[in-house]
């Protein structure tokens, strides 16, 4: 059992609540994140309760920076400290661009990028501090490659993948890593939205033919934080089956 600290960014469901469960898995306390689903929330720090680590639910809208602010304060003084942030929040407001509202368009830039931003900024104060950590952005295969219907999305990912970089740059000589792992298609209420011949026409693209699970990801979030990726900072892993390549 490690007693280090986790903060998991919309972590009430999806590819979040794995990435929660795989770090208390892994002997991690868990600062739970959520913006509107508490009691899916509260479920996910129950499930860990459980497994005897402890965990502690955070509600606030990564897009608000004083909500970040809030919640970075109140994760510190439950825990004492943050050693991984993982910026996993996301939204999608898809749409063809001619017919995209500009309220559309930064909406999901205020959450998906903006969002990374304020917590990147709040915690990395903390890890300063404390001369450690690791903080994983969650980016997209789309952030690389567009995607028709996406451009917001897309935008907001390629943004995160320079932030990443940028940051990586910035705060290596305190020995903060800042990585980002770009999914291809996971099984979640945000891929569940798309139609049949369009998950199928997405499953023709994938070499080892089948749809990712989000305990893909989270598996890749836990040894990325770890020590055995010590001398990785400023990527970003692909976990695709191997779309984009
Ligand atoms: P999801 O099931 O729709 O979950 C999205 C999560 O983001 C929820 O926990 C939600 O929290 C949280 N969230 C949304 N707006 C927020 C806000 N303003 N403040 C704080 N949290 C907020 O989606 P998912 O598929 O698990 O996606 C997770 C991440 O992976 C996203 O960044 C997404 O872009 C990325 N991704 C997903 C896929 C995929 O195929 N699924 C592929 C590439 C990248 P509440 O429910 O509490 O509001």
């Amino acid at each position: 059992m490690n007693h280090k600290v986790a903060l998991i960014t919309g972590a009430g469901k999806g590819i979040g609540k794995a990435i929660a469960l795989a770090f208390a898995q892994a002997g991690y306390q868990v600062a739970v994140n959520y913006n509107g689903s508490k009691e899916r929330a509260m479920e996910v720090v129950e499930t860990i309760r459980s497994y005897g680590v402890c965990a502690q639910a955070f509600q606030a809208d990564v897009s608000q920076e004083d909500d970040v602010k809030a919640m970075v304060d109140a994760v510190v003084e439950t825990f004492g400290r943050i050693d991984v942030l993982v910026n996993n929040s996301g939204i999608t407001k898809d749409g063809l661009m001619l017919r995209m509202s500009s309220e559309d368009f930064h909406k999901v830039i205020a959450v998906n990028l903006e969002g990374t931003f304020h917590c990147l900024r709040h915690v990395s104060r903390i890890m300063m501090k404390q001369r450690s950590g690791s903080i994983i952005n969650m980016a997209s295969v789309v952030g690389l490659i567009g995607n028709a219907g996406q451009a917001n999305y897309a935008a907001s990912k390629a943004g995160v993948i320079g932030l990443t970089k940028s940051a990586a740059r910035e705060l290596a000589l305190r020995h903060i890593r800042v990585n980002a792992i770009a999914p291809g298609f996971i099984e979640t209420d945000m891929t569940a939205k798309l139609a049949e011949k369009d998950q199928q026409k997405m499953m023709e693209q994938i070499p080892l033919r089948s749809f990712g699970k989000p305990e893909d990801v989270a598996s890749v979030c836990v040894a990325l934080a770890s020590d055995a990726f010590g001398y990785v900072t400023g990527q970003v892993i692909h976990v695709d089956g191997g779309m984009v390549m």
